[in-house]
């Protein structure tokens, strides 16, 4: 049976589809979520919520801008949710500390965010003294920092959460346990999509499937151009709380610190597939990340684990953007970084399923350079 079903399907409710979805229902279209499991099921309730706009960045270029409008947002999306939905998606910048064990270290670490600076950015160089101040559970080991003060961390769960509710008070139409096995098109254009063996018909459908998006046949995505990255985080409980911000370890991984003295440690980057488990292997390797940043988390009850998925791209950019048939469009890829880069993204392609222009140029996160070229057949409403 054909469902007549909206002006816009998205596919997938994490915090992509949600937020796109929201904007658009803000925009005056009727929207169509849909979604295999729950909203905010998967990556987005795993994320760690760090905002980390300048100390994820290796080099000056768009995912930086990007990543720095999105960042700008924030506080007033935080508003704007508490006043749509009242939840608190506990916003903080609390800055991020990105630590080293020695005066190479520092060097280094200095070199690699100069480009920063002179950017504009609030970039800070500590003595492990100065950021002792900050953190005052920092480890022995610890030599000194580079503060990124305007960087900052939210409650990923209660932002999706938030973002789903807001996004239905809008108007959206969620149907969950609805596993999109195919795009529809007809002839040069979208025409809906497949799930369940339901028809549902719209002229513009956006992919926001996130690690999956490449299994949804007919997107036009080549079957690795978006593929899961396992990231594992364990959860401490500490009382007074013994993490302030977040801090990145040398090593790579970190601890975010919660108001409430939770204190997350994360994070694994592993190829492992659809394996979606905590490993012995991978909660000790981020222990002992965290336990060299602030030892004295070693007296922590661990009160959660999980693990989950990262839509890794081949280039580890998004792919935003229209895609190869007219009204199809993709909003996935956004690997370590999707929480931060969900204000901005969502406005984008808003503005693209609306026929606006978009206020930032998305050629670099074209969708065609992951596409297969034989991925379509024009056969017709399939
Ligand atoms: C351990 C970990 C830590 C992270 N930390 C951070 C962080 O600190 N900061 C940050 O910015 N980012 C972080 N990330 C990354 C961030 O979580 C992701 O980039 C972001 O959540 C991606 O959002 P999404 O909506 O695209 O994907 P998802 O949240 O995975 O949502 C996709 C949704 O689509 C649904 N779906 C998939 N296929 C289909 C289909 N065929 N039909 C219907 N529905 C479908 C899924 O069920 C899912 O709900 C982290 C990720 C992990 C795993």
């Amino acid at each position: 049976m054909a469902v007549r079903a909206s002006d816009c399907i998205v596919i997938g409710g994490g915090v992509m589809g949600c937020a796109l979805a929201l904007r658009l229902a803000q925009a005056g279209a009727s929207v169509l979520v849909l979604e295999k499991a729950l909203p905010g099921a998967e990556a987005s309730s795993a994320a760690a919520g760090i905002l980390a706009a300048q100390e994820e960045a290796r080099e000056p270029g768009p995912l930086f801008e990007l990543g720095l409008a999105s960042r700008a947002r924030f506080p007033a999306f935080a508003a704007e949710l508490r006043e749509l939905v009242g939840i608190d998606v506990a916003y903080r910048r609390t800055g991020v500390l990105a630590a080293c064990v020695d005066d190479a270290g520092l060097v280094a670490l200095e070199a690699r965010f100069a480009w920063q600076r002179a950017a504009g950015q609030r970039v800070v160089t500590l003595s492990a003294d100065e950021a002792r101040v900050l953190e005052p559970g920092l480890g022995p080991r610890i030599h000194g920092a580079l503060s990124f003060p305007d960087d900052a961390q939210l409650e990923p769960r209660a932002y999706a959460r938030a973002l789903s509710l807001a996004a239905a008070r809008a108007g959206v139409t969620f149907v969950t346990g609805a596993w999109v096995t195919r795009v529809l098109d007809e002839g040069e254009r979208v025409a809906g999509v497949l799930a369940g063996g339901e028809r549902y018909l719209a002229p513009s459908v956006v992919v926001a499937a996130g690690s999956w998006s490449s299994l949804v046949d007919g997107a036009g995505l080549a079957p690795h151009a978006v593929r899961p990255l396992r990231g594992q985080i364990v959860e401490l409980e500490t009382r007074p709380p013994a993490v302030c911000g977040t801090i990145v370890s040398p090593r790579g991984g970190y601890v975010v610190g919660r108001a409430d003295g939770r204190v997350l440690c994360g994070s694994t980057m592993e190829e492992a597939g659809w394996d979606k488990v905590v490993t012995a292997g991978g909660m000790a390797h981020v222990l002992e990340v965290a336990l060299e940043l602030v030892p004295g988390l070693a007296a922590a009850p661990v009160t959660a684990s999980w693990a989950n998925f990262r839509p890794a791209t081949l280039d580890a950019l998004p792919l935003i953007g229209p895609a190869a048939l007219a009204g199809l469009f993709v909003a996935t890829g956004h690997f370590r970084n999707g929480i931060l880069l969900s204000a901005i993204t969502a406005e984008l392609v808003r503005d693209l399923v609306l026929g606006r222009t978009p206020e930032f140029d998305l050629t670099p996160f074209a969708v065609g350079r992951a596409t297969a070229a034989s991925a379509h057949k024009n056969t017709g409403v399939r």
